[in-house]
């Protein structure tokens, strides 16, 4: 019989990211660069109100007659950024990741493909019969903090990249947090946080925040 022994204080650690801006293209972006679809180009920055802008998107989908199919059609013609897939079998050889993200399960999943599943936690669509898309549903609120609070509650050590504002409580939460690909004034406003821009940086970032000796 085997005796387990639970071990408290971040002896293993989580590495989390965010997707669009990090791994993957800004889906709704490259989505309406892909389809023509300018309306679609409307970011949280342009409506900062997320349900009036979710309504607004969904509204425009239906106008076009797009459902889940054609629209995972076309995102299944995008690809992860440059050097994302390798970066992410990286990290994944030295942490247990999981991809902290505001994208719907529906989107991510021709690009997660590409990236070989690593665990996702984000938000999930409904669609009818027809594929047509009818609603949205958020994971929780505040999703990407709250899933920190979760791991830390379990003795993981957190370690959290990410791009943009609706990062920034996450990275605030873990116990060390980097800005990656992020915008100049983030990086203005969030000086607490290290800030790099090629994968090759977030890796010694990384390296830099594990407790543990991660070069062998
Ligand atoms: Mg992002």
């Amino acid at each position: 019989m085997f005796w387990c022994r639970t071990i408290k204080g971040g002896f293993v650690e989580i590495a989390c990211l965010d997707l669009e801006g990090v791994l993957i293209p800004e889906i709704w972006i490259a989505f309406a660069e892909k389809t023509g679809i300018e309306a679609l180009k409307r970011t949280t920055r342009d409506e900062p109100d997320y349900d009036v802008l979710m309504r607004y998107r969904l509204d425009i989908l239906d106008r076009h007659g797009l459902g889940l199919n054609e629209i995972q059609e076309v995102i299944a013609t995008l690809s992860p950024l440059e050097g994302a897939k390798e970066f992410v079998d990286w990290l994944r050889e030295r942490f247990q990741v999981v991809i902290l993200s505001d994208t719907f399960y529906e989107f991510a999943q021709p690009l997660m493909r590409q990236l070989g599943f690593p665990a996702l936690l984000c938000h999930k669509l409904e669609t009818d019969q027809d594929g047509r898309v009818v609603n949205y549903h958020l994971r929780q609120a505040n999703p990407k903090r709250q899933a920190i609070v979760g791991f830390k509650s379990m003795y993981y050590r957190t370690i959290a990249a990410g791009d943009s504002y609706n990062d920034t409580t996450m990275l605030a939460e873990a116990d060390a947090g980097i800005l990656f690909h992020a915008p100049q004034n983030v990086i203005e406003q969030f000086p607490q946080f290290p800030a790099v821009h090629t994968f090759e940086a977030l890796k010694q970032e990384f390296i830099r925040a594990s407790v543990r000796d991660l070069s062998l």
